[in-house]
């Protein structure tokens, strides 16, 4: 690494035009082109020769030498290599922060809550070589005892979104190689450099032996397929739409190889404020759940549900706060609403308004779409059947339904074929922790926002929202295979 000497800083990463393969940074060979654009001023960030399926094959092979390396270098060296990439998270924060700002149009505050989830995912990984533990168990038969072992599961496909790049694929593989494992990654196509090509450079500065992670960035039509049906993985980790990662589960499963995967999917979560709730606090929540990036992210709030008694009030003071927000250029430091990442987000964004308002719900904010920012839209007398609330929005759109009372808001949040996040405002402690428990989804959290992700608890979704949990142990156990051994220490009786 070469370092600023005078300023003791280490020179700025480069080459994103690079595939990284095998441990080596090297030009994509297909005939097609990444353009890697800043969805806030159009700017060209960097243009990347795509990667072939010869390319994908190659990253197999070189992650499957060297993940039987890895599984056998010592818990603490493994977890080394992650305490370096914690410190060179920390030194190189304000790189990574603008990367994040001018590749996925994060906003600084979204940026920083991006790293810091990062960095603590990464924490988190570094004590997994040291809790992957065993079991000895008895046995019926006389003689006999059981071994049950972890084991890496060798090589993992990780496929990951644009919407937080940088800590969606990190948590997918920082706990993988933590544990043992190599990773061929594929970024999303809008964020090649925050979702994985930094992430590589990262790694590499870190110590990580070469071979181990790959990022390939391809198009769908040339490597999407392969990266999942390819020989060498048997397990994939996928985070993105409901629909892409059907047909990644379709494909690991359908092919001539079966494969386990880890799907983490779209959502529509339910924002619920009871009428015994602190009105002020509920509304400072959904605004903060609702509009952080852009209201992009798979657990922000999608339906704002209010019970009727508070409703009227809890519209004019919501109203009131969204006019607040500052909306535009990300790189400032109190924008609170930035740029939708592409053209194709912003017309679906453009079709769900006009959905909206032939449906019959009513606009009571909106504004003009300028390029790619689309500034809060908000409806009211939403009804459950609409589209605003049927469907993920992606957007900062926010439609607010009006309930009878506790029983139809629990219904209403419960009406969806989705169930990844949600969340319930009330003063009663006890009511709140009922309604939590009658809500099917994989998280609850009351009187907090639906956006919540801490590194130690589990994270994941029901319904279509997904397969398989992040975080703590129970990454750990999707990440590692489990293998029951038996030793019959003395001779045992056949019947025949
Ligand atoms: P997407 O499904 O379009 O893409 C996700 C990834 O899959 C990208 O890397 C994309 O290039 C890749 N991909 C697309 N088609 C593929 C194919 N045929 N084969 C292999 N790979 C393919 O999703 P997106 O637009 O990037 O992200 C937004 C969606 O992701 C939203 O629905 C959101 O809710 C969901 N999401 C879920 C979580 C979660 O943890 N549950 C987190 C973030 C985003």
């Amino acid at each position: 690494m070469s370092t600023d000497i005078e300023n003791n800083k280490p020179d700025v990463y480069s080459d994103f035009h690079l595939q990284y393969i095998a441990g080596e940074w090297q030009d994509g060979k297909d005939d097609t082109v990444n353009t890697d654009t800043n969805p806030y001023n159009g700017d060209t960030l960097v243009k990347i020769q795509q990667a072939t399926s010869e390319q994908l094959d190659e990253a197999y092979q070189a992650a499957t030498v060297a993940q039987k390396e890895w599984a056998q270098t010592t818990p603490a060296e493994r977890s080394a290599v992650m305490y370096n990439v914690v410190r060179i998270l920390d030194q190189r924060k304000d790189e990574i922060v603008n990367w994040l700002i001018k590749e996925s149009g994060s906003t600084r505050i979204k940026a920083m809550v991006e790293i810091n989830s990062a960095r603590s995912i990464t924490l988190e990984a570094a004590t997994f070589p040291n809790r992957v533990h065993g079991e000895i168990r008895p046995s019926n038969t006389p003689g006999k005892e059981h071994f049950i072992y972890r084991e890496p599961i060798g090589v993992v496909a990780v496929i990951s979104p644009w919407n937080f790049p940088l800590h969606l694929t990190q948590r997918s593989i920082a706990p993988a190689l933590a544990l043992g494992n190599a990773v061929v990654l594929k970024p999303a196509s809008d964020t090649p450099i925050t979702g994985g090509l930094l992430l590589a450079k990262i790694f590499e500065e870190a110590g990580l032996p070469k071979g181990l992670l790959n990022v390939v960035v391809g198009a769908g039509s040339e490597i999407g397929d392969a990266i999942v049906t390819h020989e060498i993985p048997s397990f994939v980790s996928f985070t993105g739409s409901t629909s892409v990662g059907k047909h990644i589960g379709e494909l690991a499963n359908g092919g001539d190889y079966l494969k386990q995967v880890a799907l983490e999917l779209g959502g529509n979560s339910p924002f619920v404020v009871l009428k015994d709730a602190d009105v002020d606090q509920a509304v400072k929540a959904a605004v903060f759940g609702k509009f952080l990036h852009q209201g992009q992210i798979c657990i922000a709030i999608n339906r704002i549900i209010v019970e009727d008694e508070i409703y009227d009030d809890f519209v004019e003071r919501f109203l009131a706060h969204v006019k607040t927000l500052k909306v535009g250029d990300p790189s400032k430091e109190d924008t609170a609403v930035g740029p939708i990442i592409n053209e194709k987000q912003v017309k679906s964004l453009k079709e769900k308004i006009a959905k909206a308002q032939e449906s019959g719900a009513n606009m009571i904010l909106s504004g003009e779409i300028d390029g790619q920012v689309v500034p809060p839209h908000i409806f009211t007398e939403v009804t459950r059947e609409m589209d605003l609330s049927c469907n993920e929005v992606f957007g900062p759109l926010v439609g607010i339904i009006r309930a009878k009372d506790e029983d139809e808001a629990l219904s209403i949040a419960n009406d969806s074929m989705y169930g990844l996040s949600s969340a319930v405002f009330t003063s009663d402690m006890q009511k709140g922790l009922r309604f939590a428990r009658g809500i099917r989804a994989g998280m609850t959290h009351i009187n907090d926002v639906s956006v919540n992700d801490e590194s130690h608890v589990p994270f994941g979704g029901e319904k279509n929202s997904g397969i398989g949990r992040f975080n703590g142990e129970w990454v750990l156990e999707e990440f590692t295979r489990t293998h029951w051994i038996s030793m019959q220490n003395k001779p045992r009786q056949y019947p025949f």
